[in-house]
Protein backbone atom coordinates (compact mmCIF):
# COMPACT_ATOMS: atom_id res chain seq x y z
CA UNK A 1 0.00 0.00 0.00
CA UNK A 2 2.92 2.54 0.85
CA UNK A 3 4.63 1.43 -1.61
CA UNK A 4 2.07 1.76 -4.17
CA UNK A 5 1.27 5.47 -2.73
CA UNK A 6 4.80 6.32 -3.18
CA UNK A 7 4.61 4.81 -6.88
CA UNK A 8 1.45 7.24 -7.15
CA UNK A 9 3.57 9.73 -6.64
CA UNK A 10 6.02 9.23 -8.82
CA UNK A 11 3.69 8.49 -11.48
CA UNK A 12 1.32 12.09 -10.73
CA UNK A 13 4.86 13.27 -10.33
CA UNK A 14 5.66 12.17 -14.16
CA UNK A 15 2.31 13.20 -15.35
CA UNK A 16 2.45 16.77 -13.74
CA UNK A 17 5.89 16.99 -15.21
CA UNK A 18 4.96 16.18 -18.69
CA UNK A 19 2.21 18.06 -18.72
CA UNK A 20 3.63 21.13 -17.61
CA UNK A 21 6.65 20.41 -20.17
CA UNK A 22 3.77 19.96 -22.86
CA UNK A 23 1.57 23.20 -22.02
CA UNK A 24 4.51 25.40 -21.16
CA UNK A 25 6.42 24.45 -24.64
CA UNK A 26 3.05 24.42 -26.78
CA UNK A 27 2.23 28.17 -25.28
CA UNK A 28 5.31 28.89 -25.51
CA UNK A 29 5.62 28.00 -29.38
CA UNK A 30 2.47 29.35 -29.90
CA UNK A 31 2.60 32.84 -28.26
CA UNK A 32 6.30 33.57 -28.87
CA UNK A 33 4.69 32.78 -33.21
CA UNK A 34 1.51 35.02 -32.25
CA UNK A 35 3.71 37.80 -31.07
CA UNK A 36 6.64 37.36 -33.84
CA UNK A 37 3.61 37.60 -36.72
CA UNK A 38 1.59 40.10 -34.61
CA UNK A 39 4.79 42.33 -34.53
CA UNK A 40 4.72 41.59 -38.24
CA UNK A 41 1.64 42.30 -39.02
CA UNK A 42 2.10 45.57 -36.48
CA UNK A 43 4.87 46.96 -38.49
CA UNK A 44 4.03 45.86 -42.03
CA UNK A 45 0.51 48.02 -41.23
CA UNK A 46 2.67 50.97 -39.64
CA UNK A 47 5.91 51.07 -42.17
CA UNK A 48 4.35 50.25 -44.86
CA UNK A 49 0.27 49.47 -45.76
CA UNK A 50 -0.77 52.57 -44.00
CA UNK A 51 2.10 55.24 -45.28
CA UNK A 52 1.04 53.62 -48.76
CA UNK A 53 -2.62 54.04 -48.91
CA UNK A 54 -2.05 57.59 -47.56
CA UNK A 55 0.09 58.17 -50.43
CA UNK A 56 -1.70 57.17 -52.79
CA UNK A 57 -5.21 58.69 -51.26
CA UNK A 58 -3.40 61.97 -51.17
CA UNK A 59 -2.24 61.73 -54.72
CA UNK A 60 -6.03 60.77 -55.87
CA UNK A 61 -7.09 63.32 -53.90
CA UNK A 62 -4.86 66.17 -55.04
CA UNK A 63 -5.60 64.43 -58.69
CA UNK A 64 -9.70 64.72 -58.16
CA UNK A 65 -10.03 67.68 -55.71
CA UNK A 66 -7.02 70.03 -56.90
CA UNK A 67 -8.25 70.02 -60.70
CA UNK A 68 -11.06 72.11 -59.42
CA UNK A 69 -8.78 74.57 -57.52
CA UNK A 70 -7.03 75.00 -60.62
CA UNK A 71 -10.19 75.55 -62.47
CA UNK A 72 -10.75 78.37 -60.19
CA UNK A 73 -7.64 79.63 -60.44
CA UNK A 74 -8.00 79.52 -64.07
CA UNK A 75 -11.27 81.61 -63.81
CA UNK A 76 -9.95 83.81 -61.87
CA UNK A 77 -7.30 84.44 -64.21
CA UNK A 78 -9.48 84.60 -67.49
CA UNK A 79 -9.40 88.00 -69.48
CA UNK A 80 -12.89 87.47 -70.48
CA UNK A 81 -14.12 87.22 -67.15
CA UNK A 82 -12.07 90.02 -65.80
CA UNK A 83 -12.94 92.71 -68.78
CA UNK A 84 -16.79 91.47 -68.37
CA UNK A 85 -16.67 92.67 -64.95
CA UNK A 86 -14.76 96.02 -65.54
CA UNK A 87 -17.37 96.95 -68.34
CA UNK A 88 -20.29 96.60 -65.65
CA UNK A 89 -21.52 92.91 -65.70
CA UNK A 90 -23.52 94.44 -68.99
CA UNK A 91 -24.69 90.89 -70.64
CA UNK A 92 -25.80 88.16 -68.33
CA UNK A 93 -26.24 85.77 -70.63
CA UNK A 94 -22.49 86.07 -71.45
CA UNK A 95 -21.74 85.08 -68.00
CA UNK A 96 -23.98 82.30 -68.10
CA UNK A 97 -22.78 80.79 -71.18
CA UNK A 98 -19.35 81.13 -70.06
CA UNK A 99 -20.25 79.85 -66.45
CA UNK A 100 -22.18 76.70 -68.03
CA UNK A 101 -19.55 75.77 -70.44
CA UNK A 102 -16.68 75.51 -67.91
CA UNK A 103 -19.20 73.39 -65.81
CA UNK A 104 -20.02 71.21 -68.72
CA UNK A 105 -15.82 70.82 -69.40
CA UNK A 106 -15.00 69.84 -66.49
CA UNK A 107 -17.83 67.96 -64.93
CA UNK A 108 -18.75 70.36 -61.56
CA UNK A 109 -21.62 70.53 -60.12
CA UNK A 110 -21.59 74.30 -59.93
CA UNK A 111 -19.66 77.43 -61.28
CA UNK A 112 -20.42 80.96 -60.11
CA UNK A 113 -18.87 84.21 -59.82
CA UNK A 114 -19.92 86.44 -56.99
CA UNK A 115 -19.27 90.65 -57.71
CA UNK A 116 -17.95 92.54 -55.19
CA UNK A 117 -19.67 95.36 -57.14
CA UNK A 118 -23.21 94.27 -57.40
CA UNK A 119 -23.46 92.09 -54.98
CA UNK A 120 -24.85 89.75 -57.97
CA UNK A 121 -24.76 85.75 -57.60
CA UNK A 122 -24.26 84.54 -61.49
CA UNK A 123 -24.58 80.97 -61.55
CA UNK A 124 -25.11 78.80 -64.89
CA UNK A 125 -28.42 79.07 -64.87
CA UNK A 126 -28.14 82.89 -64.88
CA UNK A 127 -28.57 85.71 -61.88
CA UNK A 128 -29.51 83.62 -58.60
CA UNK A 129 -29.56 86.56 -56.05
CA UNK A 130 -27.62 89.43 -54.45
CA UNK A 131 -25.77 89.21 -51.77
CA UNK A 132 -26.26 90.78 -48.39
CA UNK A 133 -24.24 90.59 -45.32
CA UNK A 134 -27.18 90.33 -43.37
CA UNK A 135 -28.06 87.31 -44.75
CA UNK A 136 -26.79 84.07 -43.20
CA UNK A 137 -25.76 82.08 -46.34
CA UNK A 138 -23.64 85.03 -47.79
CA UNK A 139 -21.01 84.77 -44.99
CA UNK A 140 -19.14 82.96 -46.76
CA UNK A 141 -18.37 86.11 -48.97
CA UNK A 142 -17.20 89.03 -46.38
CA UNK A 143 -15.36 86.07 -44.51
CA UNK A 144 -12.94 85.48 -47.11
CA UNK A 145 -13.14 88.90 -48.38
CA UNK A 146 -11.45 89.70 -44.95
CA UNK A 147 -9.06 86.88 -45.30
CA UNK A 148 -6.95 88.04 -48.39
CA UNK A 149 -5.95 85.26 -49.49
CA UNK A 150 -5.77 83.90 -53.02
CA UNK A 151 -8.12 80.79 -52.57
CA UNK A 152 -10.26 79.34 -49.63
CA UNK A 153 -12.20 76.38 -49.51
CA UNK A 154 -15.42 76.13 -47.75
CA UNK A 155 -17.87 73.79 -47.33
CA UNK A 156 -21.87 74.94 -47.14
CA UNK A 157 -25.15 74.47 -48.50
CA UNK A 158 -25.46 74.92 -52.04
CA UNK A 159 -28.86 77.51 -52.89
CA UNK A 160 -28.30 77.13 -56.42
CA UNK A 161 -28.82 73.13 -56.25
CA UNK A 162 -31.69 72.14 -53.56
CA UNK A 163 -29.39 73.03 -50.71
CA UNK A 164 -26.82 70.38 -50.94
CA UNK A 165 -24.05 70.25 -49.31
CA UNK A 166 -21.01 71.18 -51.39
CA UNK A 167 -17.36 72.14 -51.19
CA UNK A 168 -17.47 75.40 -52.79
CA UNK A 169 -13.54 76.77 -53.95
CA UNK A 170 -13.79 80.26 -53.88
CA UNK A 171 -10.83 82.61 -55.45
CA UNK A 172 -9.99 86.42 -56.01
CA UNK A 173 -10.62 87.62 -58.97
CA UNK A 174 -8.81 90.73 -59.23
CA UNK A 175 -8.43 94.01 -62.02
CA UNK A 176 -5.10 94.46 -63.97
CA UNK A 177 -4.04 96.73 -60.65
CA UNK A 178 -5.35 93.69 -57.84
CA UNK A 179 -8.27 95.35 -57.19
CA UNK A 180 -10.96 92.87 -56.09
CA UNK A 181 -13.45 92.60 -58.46
CA UNK A 182 -15.21 89.19 -56.82
CA UNK A 183 -14.98 85.92 -56.50
CA UNK A 184 -15.48 83.15 -58.36
CA UNK A 185 -15.07 79.44 -58.58
CA UNK A 186 -16.25 75.90 -58.76
CA UNK A 187 -18.53 73.74 -56.14
CA UNK A 188 -18.34 69.82 -55.89
CA UNK A 189 -21.30 67.77 -54.70
CA UNK A 190 -20.18 66.58 -51.36
CA UNK A 191 -22.05 62.99 -51.70
CA UNK A 192 -19.75 63.06 -54.37
CA UNK A 193 -16.46 63.92 -52.32
CA UNK A 194 -18.15 61.24 -49.93
CA UNK A 195 -18.45 58.56 -53.02
CA UNK A 196 -14.75 59.39 -53.40
CA UNK A 197 -13.80 58.73 -49.75
CA UNK A 198 -16.02 55.66 -49.85
CA UNK A 199 -14.39 53.50 -52.83
CA UNK A 200 -11.17 54.72 -50.99
CA UNK A 201 -11.90 52.99 -47.93
CA UNK A 202 -13.56 50.06 -50.08
CA UNK A 203 -10.83 49.82 -51.96
CA UNK A 204 -7.70 50.30 -49.02
CA UNK A 205 -10.55 48.98 -45.95
CA UNK A 206 -9.23 51.95 -43.96
CA UNK A 207 -11.05 54.96 -42.66
CA UNK A 208 -10.36 57.81 -44.79
CA UNK A 209 -11.45 61.35 -43.96
CA UNK A 210 -10.46 64.93 -43.99
CA UNK A 211 -10.42 68.01 -41.18
CA UNK A 212 -9.75 71.20 -41.23
CA UNK A 213 -7.17 73.21 -39.23
CA UNK A 214 -9.68 73.37 -36.22
CA UNK A 215 -10.14 69.25 -36.44
CA UNK A 216 -13.86 69.81 -37.53
CA UNK A 217 -14.48 67.07 -39.93
CA UNK A 218 -15.13 68.20 -43.91
CA UNK A 219 -14.91 65.04 -46.02
CA UNK A 220 -16.49 61.99 -44.72
CA UNK A 221 -18.00 59.40 -46.34
CA UNK A 222 -20.86 59.37 -43.90
CA UNK A 223 -22.48 63.31 -44.77
CA UNK A 224 -23.50 63.68 -41.19
CA UNK A 225 -20.06 63.86 -39.87
CA UNK A 226 -19.31 67.09 -41.63
CA UNK A 227 -19.00 70.21 -40.09
CA UNK A 228 -20.11 68.38 -36.97
CA UNK A 229 -17.98 66.27 -35.84
CA UNK A 230 -14.65 67.28 -34.28
CA UNK A 231 -11.95 65.48 -33.79
CA UNK A 232 -10.96 67.19 -30.81
CA UNK A 233 -14.07 65.99 -29.43
CA UNK A 234 -14.49 62.48 -29.94
CA UNK A 235 -13.40 59.60 -27.83
CA UNK A 236 -9.90 58.52 -27.68
CA UNK A 237 -9.06 60.13 -30.83
CA UNK A 238 -8.85 63.44 -28.91
CA UNK A 239 -5.97 62.27 -26.75
CA UNK A 240 -4.08 62.96 -30.35
CA UNK A 241 -6.20 65.05 -31.97
CA UNK A 242 -4.03 68.06 -30.97
CA UNK A 243 -0.87 66.75 -31.94
CA UNK A 244 -2.50 65.47 -35.44
CA UNK A 245 -3.43 68.96 -35.83
CA UNK A 246 0.12 70.08 -35.48
CA UNK A 247 1.22 67.75 -38.69
CA UNK A 248 3.39 70.01 -41.27
CA UNK A 249 4.85 68.49 -44.52
CA UNK A 250 6.03 65.25 -42.57
CA UNK A 251 3.17 62.93 -42.38
CA UNK A 252 3.42 61.21 -39.07
CA UNK A 253 1.84 58.20 -37.58
CA UNK A 254 -0.07 57.94 -34.20
CA UNK A 255 -2.12 55.20 -32.24
CA UNK A 256 -5.04 55.54 -29.36
CA UNK A 257 -7.74 53.10 -27.74
CA UNK A 258 -11.19 53.29 -28.84
CA UNK A 259 -13.89 50.65 -27.49
CA UNK A 260 -11.01 48.08 -26.06
CA UNK A 261 -9.50 48.18 -29.44
CA UNK A 262 -5.99 50.00 -31.16
CA UNK A 263 -6.56 52.58 -33.20
CA UNK A 264 -3.60 53.15 -36.04
CA UNK A 265 -3.48 56.87 -37.85
CA UNK A 266 -1.72 58.38 -40.11
CA UNK A 267 -2.03 62.07 -40.86
CA UNK A 268 -0.96 64.09 -43.57
CA UNK A 269 -1.17 67.58 -44.33
CA UNK A 270 -2.85 69.20 -47.54
CA UNK A 271 -1.29 72.44 -48.16
CA UNK A 272 -3.77 73.60 -50.78
CA UNK A 273 -7.12 72.94 -49.43
CA UNK A 274 -5.26 73.91 -45.71
CA UNK A 275 -6.73 70.30 -44.74
CA UNK A 276 -5.42 67.11 -43.00
CA UNK A 277 -5.72 63.64 -44.32
CA UNK A 278 -6.15 61.26 -42.42
CA UNK A 279 -6.37 57.65 -42.22
CA UNK A 280 -6.78 55.45 -39.50
CA UNK A 281 -7.37 51.24 -39.53
CA UNK A 282 -8.53 49.17 -36.66
CA UNK A 283 -5.27 47.63 -35.78
CA UNK A 284 -7.24 44.46 -33.76
CA UNK A 285 -9.37 43.72 -36.48
CA UNK A 286 -6.33 43.40 -38.74
CA UNK A 287 -5.02 41.20 -36.19
CA UNK A 288 -8.22 38.77 -35.86
CA UNK A 289 -7.11 36.60 -38.36
CA UNK A 290 -3.90 35.99 -36.41
CA UNK A 291 -5.30 35.90 -32.71
CA UNK A 292 -7.53 33.55 -33.97
CA UNK A 293 -5.31 31.17 -35.75
CA UNK A 294 -3.26 31.38 -32.41
CA UNK A 295 -6.36 30.48 -30.16
CA UNK A 296 -7.55 27.58 -32.85
CA UNK A 297 -3.41 26.40 -32.28
CA UNK A 298 -3.77 26.31 -28.46
CA UNK A 299 -6.69 24.49 -28.62
CA UNK A 300 -5.93 21.95 -31.44
CA UNK A 301 -2.26 21.48 -28.95
CA UNK A 302 -4.55 20.99 -25.74
CA UNK A 303 -6.15 18.15 -27.63
CA UNK A 304 -2.51 16.42 -28.84
CA UNK A 305 -1.56 17.04 -24.63
CA UNK A 306 -4.11 15.52 -23.76
CA UNK A 307 -4.49 12.78 -26.03
CA UNK A 308 -0.71 12.47 -25.29
CA UNK A 309 -1.27 12.18 -21.27
CA UNK A 310 -4.03 9.75 -21.89
CA UNK A 311 -1.70 7.60 -23.91
CA UNK A 312 1.05 8.09 -21.75
CA UNK A 313 -1.19 7.13 -18.09
CA UNK A 314 -2.55 4.02 -20.42
CA UNK A 315 1.08 2.92 -21.10
CA UNK A 316 2.01 3.53 -17.87
CA UNK A 317 -0.86 1.95 -15.84
CA UNK A 318 -0.19 -1.12 -17.95
CA UNK A 319 3.23 -1.82 -17.51
CA UNK A 320 3.05 -0.36 -14.00
CA UNK A 321 0.27 -3.18 -12.95
CA UNK A 322 2.36 -5.52 -14.97
CA UNK A 323 5.47 -4.93 -13.37
CA UNK A 324 3.77 -4.86 -10.19
CA UNK A 325 2.02 -8.59 -10.68
CA UNK A 326 5.85 -9.85 -12.09
CA UNK A 327 7.34 -8.44 -8.59
CA UNK A 328 4.30 -9.98 -6.23
CA UNK A 329 3.08 -13.13 -7.73
CA UNK A 330 4.50 -16.66 -9.08
CA UNK A 331 3.91 -17.21 -12.96
CA UNK A 332 3.02 -20.92 -12.68
CA UNK A 333 0.27 -20.81 -9.78
CA UNK A 334 -0.24 -16.98 -9.36
CA UNK A 335 -0.38 -17.09 -5.64
CA UNK A 336 1.94 -14.29 -4.37
CA UNK A 337 5.15 -14.61 -3.60
CA UNK A 338 7.44 -14.57 -0.05
CA UNK A 339 8.47 -10.86 -0.65
CA UNK A 340 4.42 -9.62 -0.92
CA UNK A 341 3.69 -12.11 2.06
CA UNK A 342 5.97 -10.26 3.88
CA UNK A 343 4.09 -6.91 3.40
CA UNK A 344 1.04 -8.50 3.52
CA UNK A 345 1.84 -9.86 7.04
CA UNK A 346 2.49 -6.30 8.41
CA UNK A 347 -0.81 -5.05 6.86
CA UNK A 348 -2.30 -7.33 8.96
CA UNK A 349 -1.02 -7.29 12.02
CA UNK A 350 -1.38 -3.06 11.92
CA UNK A 351 -5.55 -4.04 11.19
CA UNK A 352 -5.34 -7.13 13.40
CA UNK A 353 -4.02 -4.60 16.35
CA UNK A 354 -7.07 -1.83 15.21
CA UNK A 355 -10.01 -4.08 14.80
CA UNK A 356 -9.24 -6.37 17.10
CA UNK A 357 -9.45 -9.22 14.47
CA UNK A 358 -7.86 -12.41 14.34
CA UNK A 359 -5.78 -13.59 11.49
CA UNK A 360 -4.34 -17.21 10.80
CA UNK A 361 -2.20 -18.65 8.55
CA UNK A 362 -2.44 -22.46 6.68
CA UNK A 363 0.55 -23.65 5.71
CA UNK A 364 -0.04 -26.64 3.59
CA UNK A 365 2.25 -28.98 1.34
CA UNK A 366 0.96 -31.26 -1.44
CA UNK A 367 1.84 -35.02 -0.25
CA UNK A 368 4.37 -37.28 -1.85
CA UNK A 369 4.70 -34.81 -4.96
CA UNK A 370 8.11 -35.87 -5.97
CA UNK A 371 6.91 -39.21 -6.55
CA UNK A 372 3.59 -37.73 -8.51
CA UNK A 373 6.64 -35.75 -10.64
CA UNK A 374 8.76 -39.10 -10.60
CA UNK A 375 5.86 -40.99 -12.01
CA UNK A 376 3.64 -38.37 -14.08
CA UNK A 377 6.18 -36.05 -15.01
CA UNK A 378 7.25 -32.81 -13.85
CA UNK A 379 4.64 -30.85 -16.62
CA UNK A 380 1.38 -33.29 -14.86
CA UNK A 381 3.38 -31.76 -11.15
CA UNK A 382 2.78 -28.11 -12.91
CA UNK A 383 -0.75 -28.92 -13.50
CA UNK A 384 -1.64 -30.05 -10.19
CA UNK A 385 0.49 -27.55 -8.39
CA UNK A 386 -1.92 -24.62 -10.08
CA UNK A 387 -5.12 -27.08 -9.73
CA UNK A 388 -4.11 -26.80 -5.96
CA UNK A 389 -4.04 -23.40 -5.80
CA UNK A 390 -7.62 -22.76 -7.60
CA UNK A 391 -9.15 -24.60 -4.98
CA UNK A 392 -7.03 -22.91 -2.07
CA UNK A 393 -8.44 -19.17 -3.86
CA UNK A 394 -11.48 -20.87 -4.18
CA UNK A 395 -11.98 -21.86 -0.78
CA UNK A 396 -10.71 -18.25 0.88
CA UNK A 397 -12.38 -15.28 1.82
CA UNK A 398 -12.19 -11.65 0.13
CA UNK A 399 -9.15 -9.98 1.00
CA UNK A 400 -7.29 -13.19 2.41
CA UNK A 401 -4.13 -14.46 0.45
CA UNK A 402 -2.60 -17.04 -1.24
CA UNK A 403 1.03 -17.61 -0.94
CA UNK A 404 3.61 -20.17 -2.60
CA UNK A 405 5.75 -20.50 0.14
CA UNK A 406 8.28 -22.17 -1.80
CA UNK A 407 8.08 -25.50 -3.76
CA UNK A 408 4.94 -27.72 -3.20
CA UNK A 409 3.91 -25.84 -0.22
CA UNK A 410 1.30 -22.60 0.08
CA UNK A 411 0.58 -20.70 2.96
CA UNK A 412 -3.17 -19.27 3.44
CA UNK A 413 -2.88 -15.88 5.33
CA UNK A 414 -6.93 -15.96 6.47
CA UNK A 415 -8.69 -13.37 8.42
CA UNK A 416 -10.56 -15.30 11.11
CA UNK A 417 -10.00 -17.26 14.68
CA UNK A 418 -8.17 -20.79 14.53
CA UNK A 419 -11.30 -22.39 14.22
CA UNK A 420 -12.02 -20.57 11.46
CA UNK A 421 -8.78 -21.30 9.91
CA UNK A 422 -9.27 -24.85 10.77
CA UNK A 423 -12.53 -25.23 8.86
CA UNK A 424 -10.62 -23.94 5.88
CA UNK A 425 -7.63 -26.27 5.99
CA UNK A 426 -10.57 -28.61 6.03
CA UNK A 427 -12.62 -28.03 2.91
CA UNK A 428 -9.63 -27.31 1.21
CA UNK A 429 -7.76 -30.66 1.78
CA UNK A 430 -11.49 -32.60 0.93
CA UNK A 431 -11.86 -30.13 -1.96
CA UNK A 432 -7.61 -31.12 -3.10
CA UNK A 433 -8.84 -35.16 -2.37
CA UNK A 434 -11.56 -34.62 -4.60
CA UNK A 435 -9.12 -33.91 -7.30
CA UNK A 436 -9.08 -35.92 -10.18
CA UNK A 437 -6.66 -34.12 -12.22
CA UNK A 438 -6.09 -34.71 -16.31
CA UNK A 439 -3.34 -36.33 -16.68
CA UNK A 440 -1.67 -37.15 -19.85
CA UNK A 441 -4.65 -36.64 -21.23
CA UNK A 442 -7.12 -38.74 -19.31
CA UNK A 443 -8.35 -38.11 -15.83
CA UNK A 444 -7.20 -39.60 -13.17
CA UNK A 445 -9.57 -43.11 -11.84
CA UNK A 446 -11.54 -42.25 -8.99
CA UNK A 447 -10.31 -44.59 -6.65
CA UNK A 448 -6.79 -43.40 -7.45
CA UNK A 449 -6.88 -40.84 -4.84
CA UNK A 450 -4.02 -39.32 -6.88
CA UNK A 451 -3.16 -36.18 -5.03
CA UNK A 452 -3.70 -35.01 -0.68
CA UNK A 453 -1.99 -32.39 1.32
CA UNK A 454 -1.36 -32.20 4.79
CA UNK A 455 -2.01 -28.23 6.39
CA UNK A 456 -0.30 -27.31 9.77
CA UNK A 457 -2.92 -24.48 10.77
CA UNK A 458 -1.70 -21.46 13.01
CA UNK A 459 -3.49 -18.27 14.85
CA UNK A 460 -1.50 -15.20 15.15
CA UNK A 461 -0.69 -13.80 19.02
CA UNK A 462 -0.19 -10.42 19.46
CA UNK A 463 3.75 -9.27 19.08
CA UNK A 464 4.58 -12.76 16.87
CA UNK A 465 6.73 -12.07 13.99
CA UNK A 466 6.43 -13.77 10.99
CA UNK A 467 9.28 -16.15 11.37
CA UNK A 468 7.31 -16.94 15.04
CA UNK A 469 3.78 -17.64 13.55
CA UNK A 470 5.28 -19.69 10.28
CA UNK A 471 7.08 -21.55 12.69
CA UNK A 472 4.64 -22.60 14.63
CA UNK A 473 2.48 -22.74 11.43
CA UNK A 474 5.60 -25.81 10.41
CA UNK A 475 5.38 -27.56 13.15
CA UNK A 476 1.61 -28.22 12.90
CA UNK A 477 2.38 -29.04 9.19
CA UNK A 478 5.33 -31.48 10.21
CA UNK A 479 2.97 -33.34 12.77
CA UNK A 480 0.55 -33.52 10.17
CA UNK A 481 3.07 -35.08 7.85
CA UNK A 482 4.09 -37.24 10.58
CA UNK A 483 0.81 -38.85 11.51
CA UNK A 484 0.43 -39.82 7.95
CA UNK A 485 -0.18 -36.88 5.67
CA UNK A 486 -3.94 -36.16 4.10
CA UNK A 487 -4.76 -34.60 7.51
CA UNK A 488 -4.70 -30.72 9.16
CA UNK A 489 -3.50 -30.13 12.56
CA UNK A 490 -3.83 -26.83 14.47
CA UNK A 491 -1.66 -25.60 16.71
CA UNK A 492 -3.35 -24.54 20.26
CA UNK A 493 -2.50 -21.12 20.54
CA UNK A 494 0.48 -20.43 22.84
CA UNK A 495 2.07 -23.64 22.29
CA UNK A 496 5.44 -22.57 20.86
CA UNK A 497 7.51 -24.93 17.95
CA UNK A 498 8.93 -26.40 20.04
CA UNK A 499 5.92 -27.87 21.64
P1 LIG B 1 6.08 -34.91 1.45
O1 LIG B 1 4.77 -35.60 1.48
O2 LIG B 1 6.90 -35.14 2.64
O3 LIG B 1 5.93 -33.47 1.22
O4 LIG B 1 6.84 -35.52 0.26
P2 LIG B 1 7.20 -34.85 -1.04
O5 LIG B 1 7.56 -35.81 -2.08
O6 LIG B 1 6.17 -33.88 -1.50
O7 LIG B 1 8.47 -34.09 -0.65
P3 LIG B 1 8.75 -32.56 -0.76
O8 LIG B 1 7.57 -31.76 -0.40
O9 LIG B 1 10.00 -32.24 -0.05
O10 LIG B 1 9.04 -32.47 -2.30
C1 LIG B 1 8.76 -31.31 -3.05
C2 LIG B 1 9.03 -31.62 -4.47
O11 LIG B 1 8.36 -30.77 -5.30
C3 LIG B 1 10.49 -31.53 -4.81
C4 LIG B 1 10.53 -30.86 -6.15
O12 LIG B 1 11.11 -31.66 -7.16
C5 LIG B 1 9.10 -30.66 -6.48
N1 LIG B 1 8.91 -29.39 -7.02
C6 LIG B 1 9.28 -28.20 -6.45
N2 LIG B 1 8.87 -27.16 -7.26
C7 LIG B 1 8.24 -27.72 -8.34
C8 LIG B 1 7.61 -27.20 -9.49
O13 LIG B 1 7.51 -25.98 -9.71
N3 LIG B 1 7.05 -28.09 -10.35
C9 LIG B 1 7.09 -29.42 -10.15
N4 LIG B 1 6.52 -30.21 -11.03
N5 LIG B 1 7.71 -29.92 -9.09
C10 LIG B 1 8.27 -29.12 -8.17
MG1 LIG C 1 5.32 -32.38 -0.44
Amino acid sequence: MLRNLADLTIKTKLILSLSFLLVTGFFLTNYLNYRASRHSVRSNIIEHSLPLTRDNIYSEIQTDLLRPIYVSSLMANDTFLKDWAIEGEKNVSQITKYLYEISQKYGFFSTFFVSDQTGNYYHFNGILKRISPRDAHDVWFYDFKKLNQPYDLSVDNNQAADNHLTIFINHRLEDHQGNLLGVTGVGLNMQMVGELLLDYQRRYDRNVYLVDRDGLVKVHKDQDWVDRVNILQREGLNEIAEQVLTVGDEPRFFEYRKDGRTMLLTSRYIPEFKWFLLVEQDESRALAGIRNSFLGNLVFDLAIIVLVLVITIWTINKYQSRLEQLATTDELTQAFNRREFERCFELAVYQSRRKQEAFSVILFDIDNFKGINDQRGHLAGDRILKEVAVIARDCFRKNDLLVRWGGDEFVLLTYGDLHQAQSMAERIRSRVRDLRPDLDGHAAPEAANLVSISCGVAEWVAGETLDQLMTRADRALYLAKSAGRNLTVVLPQGEGAAG
